[in-house]
């Protein structure tokens, strides 16, 4: 017998009629002897449509509620997924994060888990009942519901995977699987069969939303086999691996594209000592992301200082700089919508030199221009005007050998 953790994204529970699909999925696992547990998301579109209530009270600051809001999407779908599980005589019951419970620390809309308590959760498989738990959400030390983070109950399916000592964790989304770019921009797109687990980090990490980039971190530390694959169609979807076998060794194995980024451009910042402590300490004290940083050549005692943050924090992010504009002394902040990230990403980078030349090569015959660049160990990431997305995408994906005819 087998422990398996199975998560279900939100369109693979977006209405009843997909709500019984999955019940009679878990039914076929329960059939060959598997003991189940489940993780769900709430339905498609519902995280995002109490997302707009809550920003409409207030787009400034993050409050517990929120995250009493927020996390209220998936006790829905775990109470229905339990009936529909009782519907057809599978004994189900339904999980919240305070029952479990599931403990994190109090960052609000981006809380980490810290434990996860799990007799009641095995009390429930002894009864053999399946146990479905709310993904997403966790209870803080103060005992106020928090939220993990977009995407979060990815996070949810793994730590309870390892808590659990569970044999593996899949992921059920609506496509076949992990993609070596979406499929939707670029046609000639391919399913991977594997990926590793610091490619399958990078990717999440800069954008690609087939799975929350914490999740992966968190599977490759307690060693949890992943999955991810599609709800609709049976299909083996994509293994996430710790080695490449040499033989497949790509290069580059992935290109990922980034729209929900934005620049901000401080201008004339004192180039001084301690000036980007400051501004960077009040944005970190806020808990916002900043992804790129690029600080200009100073000119007169001054220098722009350039960086990405996400588009859904820009309005704390400009209520927070307007507040410091005079003590740093800047002159004015600059702010750019119309940008994509893209990142080249694949663990055969650690020993190619090629792969950034190849990147700037193809950019610049197709006439695009870059404006911030960044690189790691196994990834490179460039901004590009927002309107080339699909012509930079499509050309890098046949520049590195991706497309599925080039095989
Ligand atoms: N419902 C949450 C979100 O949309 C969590 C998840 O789906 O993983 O981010
Ligand atoms: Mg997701």
């Amino acid at each position: 017998m087998s422990r398996i953790v199975l998560k279900f994204g939100g369109t693979s529970v977006a209405n009843i009629e997909r709500l019984e699909h999955v019940a009679i999925k878990v039914k076929q696992e329960i059939a060959q002897n598997n003991q189940v547990i489940l993780v769900v998301s709430a339905m498609a579109g519902i995280t995002n449509l109490l997302l707009s209530y809550t920003h409409a009270l207030n787009p400034n600051h993050v409050t517990p509620e929120h995250d009493t809001v927020l996390s209220s999407g998936e006790q829905v779908t775990s109470g229905l997924l339990a009936m529909a599980l009782n519907q057809i005589g599978i004994p189900a019951r339904s999980f919240l994060s305070w029952q479990i419970p599931i403990l994190t620390d109090s960052g609000f809309t981006n809380a980490r888990i810290t434990s996860i308590q799990t007799e009641e959760l095995e009390a429930c498989l002894k009864e053999n009942c399946v146990p479905i738990i709310a993904g997403f959400q966790g209870l803080s030390p103060q005992g106020r519901l928090t939220t993990l983070g977009r995407g979060g109950s990815d996070t949810t399916a793994v730590a309870l995977a390892a808590a659990l000592k569970a044999d593996y964790c899949n992921i059920y989304t609506d496509v076949e699987g992990v993609y070596t770019a979406d499929p939707r921009l670029v046609p000639k797109a391919r399913k991977l069969d594997t990926i590793t687990y610091a490619e399958m980090f990078e990717m999440a990490a800069q954008g690609a939303k087939v799975l929350q980039a914490r999740s992966v971190e968190l599977a490759m530390k307690h060693r949890i086999p992943l999955r991810v694959l599609s709800s609709f169609v049976d299909a083996p979807g994509t293994n996430v691996i710790y080695e490449r076998d040499l033989m497949e060794k790509a290069l580059v194995s992935g290109i990922v594209h980034n729209q929900d980024e934005v620049k901000v451009t401080l201008v004339a910042v004192p180039d001084e000592v301690g000036m980007a402590a400051q501004i960077f300490g009040a944005l970190a004290d806020e808990r916002i992301h900043i992804d790129m940083i690029v600080q200009n050549l100073s000119h007169e005692g001054r220098a722009d200082l350039t960086f990405t943050t996400q588009k859904s924090d820009i309005e704390r992010v400009v209520t927070l700089l307007e507040d410091i504009k005079e003590k740093v002394g800047f002159l004015d902040i600059l702010i750019d919508r119309s940008i994509v990230k893209i990142s080249v990403i694949g663990v055969g980078m650690r020993s190619n030199l090629e792969i950034a030349s190849v990147l700037f090569k193809t950019l610049a015959e197709k006439g695009i221009n870059i404006q911030l660049i960044s690189t790691s160990e196994i990834k490179i990431s460039v901004i590009i005007p927002h309107q080339h997305t699909p012509l930079a995408m499509c050309a890098l994906h046949t520049a590195y050998n991706l497309d599925f005819d080039s095989h």
